[in-house]
C-alpha cells in the first residue's frame, strides 16, 4: 500500500492510499465515501470521449447518440483543470461509444488523463469492446487500472446477433467472426500481462439461461473480475423484452452455483433491496454477502459520480432519461453541479436512502422507476442485517 502525495500549484489534493483493487477494495462504489465523509461526495468522474463505434449492439445504453462523424473535442487543459478542482476524486472512467476507435483520441486524450489520474494516485477505468488492433490497447495498458469489456456472447455468432444488429450496413459474419477473435485474444493478451480485465454481462432475455457458458469463457481468457448486471430497458434495450424480477434472481442463483470462486464476481444495478417484503430477495443478498470473492455495488449514479461529455462540455448525473444535462464545464466547477443535484433535485432526494446493516445506499433510479413506482424509499428501512 502505497500513500500517494501530490503538489499542484497552491494546493494538495487530499489523496489516501492507492491499495489494490479487490472485492475489499472498490473506490467505485459510493458507500466507501458516504461512510467515510457521512455524506455523498463527488468521487468519481466518467468522461465519454467517443460518440463513434464499430459496434451497434442492441442493449446499448448510448445507442442512439452514436453517429458517423464527430466533432471536435474540447481541449484537454480545460478537463485537466476541471478534474484538478474536484477535492475527493479518486476515480475515473472513460468511455464512448468505443474510446480507442480513433488513434488520435488515444495518444491526444486517454493516455494523458490517464497519465494524470496515475500521478494524482486516483484509479482509472476504461470502457472498450477490445475488437480493434491490439497495438492501441498495448499502449493505454501501462496507465491503466482496469479494463472494462462487455461480454455476453458464448460464440462468435452471438456476438453477430448481438453486436451489429443495429448496423445501417450488412456486416458479414466472417467480419465479426474475426473481430470476435481479437477481442478475445486481446484479451487474453491483456490479463497475460497483468492488466486488470473486468468483463460485464447483462442479465437479458437471452443471456439469462445461459450466463454459466459465458462466465467459463470470461474465466478461460483470464479476466480477473466478471460484473454482472440486469439489462434495462434505455435507449437501444428499451424495445427488448423485458425479464422479470423473478428471472433476474433465478439466473443469478444459476450463476452463483457453477461460477469459479476464486475469480471476483461484481454485481452491480440490483433491483433487490435490504427493505424488501419478499424472503426470496433476503435469501439471494445474504448469499450475495456471504459468497467468497462476491461484491455487490452500490449505484454510483448521482451518488459519487458525474459523467462529462467531452465534445460539448455538458454534465450528466446519470442515465435516467428523465434528467437532460445537469450543467456545463465551461460555466460551473463539477463539485458545485454535483452538489446542486444532491441539495436541489426532487429525483436525487427520492432515493437518498442508507442502511448501514444492509450496505445499502438506495436504488437506481430507473430500477426504482420501473420496478417500484408506488414505493417510498425515504420511508423504508431493511429487514435484514448482513454480517
Ligand atoms: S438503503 Fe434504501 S433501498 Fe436500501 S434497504 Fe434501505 S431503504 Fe431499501
Amino acid at each position: 500500500m502505497n500513500t500517494v502525495h501530490h503538489h499542484d500549484r497552491n494546493k494538495e489534493w487530499a489523496v489516501g492510499t492507492v491499495s489494490k483493487l479487490s472485492p475489499m477494495n472498490d473506490p467505485w462504489d459510493p458507500i466507501g465515501s458516504l461512510k467515510r465523509y457521512g455524506e455523498h461526495r463527488l468521487t468519481s468522474v466518467e468522461m465519454t470521449v467517443a460518440q463513434v463505434c464499430n459496434m451497434r449492439c442492441e442493449h446499448c445504453a448510448v445507442g442512439h447518440t452514436l453517429i458517423m462523424r464527430e466533432p471536435n473535442m474540447l481541449p484537454l487543459d480545460l478537463m485537466l483543470k476541471k478534474l484538478d478542482q474536484v477535492r475527493d476524486l479518486e476515480t475515473i472512467s472513460i468511455t464512448g461509444g468505443e474510446p480507442t476507435f480513433h488513434m488520435s483520441t488515444v495518444k491526444d486524450y486517454i493516455i494523458p488523463i490517464l497519465k494524470y489520474a496515475r500521478e494524482r494516485g486516483i484509479r482509472s477505468q476504461l470502457n472498450s469492446n477490445v475488437t480493434l488492433d491490439y497495438a492501441r490497447y498495448e499502449m493505454i495498458a501501462p496507465y491503466l487500472d482496469v479494463m472494462h469489456i462487455s461480454f455476453n456472447y458464448t460464440n462468435a455468432m452471438d456476438f453477430h446477433e448481438v453486436g451489429f444488429v443495429h448496423s445501417n450496413h450488412q456486416i458479414s459474419s466472417s467480419v465479426t467472426g474475426k473481430w470476435f477473435d481479437q477481442m478475445m485474444e486481446n484479451t487474453r493478451k491483456l490479463t497475460e500481462g497483468g492488466l486488470l480485465v473486468s468483463a460485464e454481462s447483462m442479465i437479458n432475455y437471452r443471456t439469462h439461461h445461459k450466463l454459466g457458458e459465458i462466465h467459463r469463457l470470461i474465466d478461460e481468457m483470464g479476466c480477473q473480475r466478471h460484473e454482472v448486471h440486469p439489462m434495462y430497458p434505455s435507449s437501444f434495450a428499451s424495445s427488448l423484452p423485458v425479464l422479470s424480477i423473478d428471472n433476474f434472481r433465478q439466473s443469478i442463483n444459476q450463476l452463483l452455483d457453477v461460477r469459479n470462486k476464486e475469480m471476483w464476481m461484481l454485481f452491480g444495478t440490483l433491483p433487490f433491496y435490504g427493505c424488501s417484503t419478499n424472503p426470496e430477495d433476503h435469501t439471494l443478498l445474504k448469499r450475495l454477502y456471504e459468497e467468497p470473492n462476491v461484491t455487490v455495488r452500490n449505484d454510483p449514479d448521482g451518488r459519487n459520480r458525474l459523467n462529462v461529455n467531452m465534445f460539448n462540455g455538458e454534465v450528466y448525473v446519470t442515465d435516467f432519461a428523465d434528467i437532460p444535462s445537469f450543467g456545463s464545464i465551461y460555466e460551473e466547477e463539477l463539485d458545485d453541479i454535483f452538489n446542486r443535484w444532491l441539495s436541489t433535485h426532487p429525483l436525487a432526494q427520492s432515493v437518498n436512502c442508507h442502511c448501514p446493516s444492509a450496505a445499502c445506499c438506495g436504488p437506481n433510479l430507473l430500477v426504482a422507476n420501473m420496478y417500484y413506482p408506488n414505493v417510498d424509499f425515504m420511508n423504508r428501512q431493511s429487514n435484514i442485517t448482513l454480517g
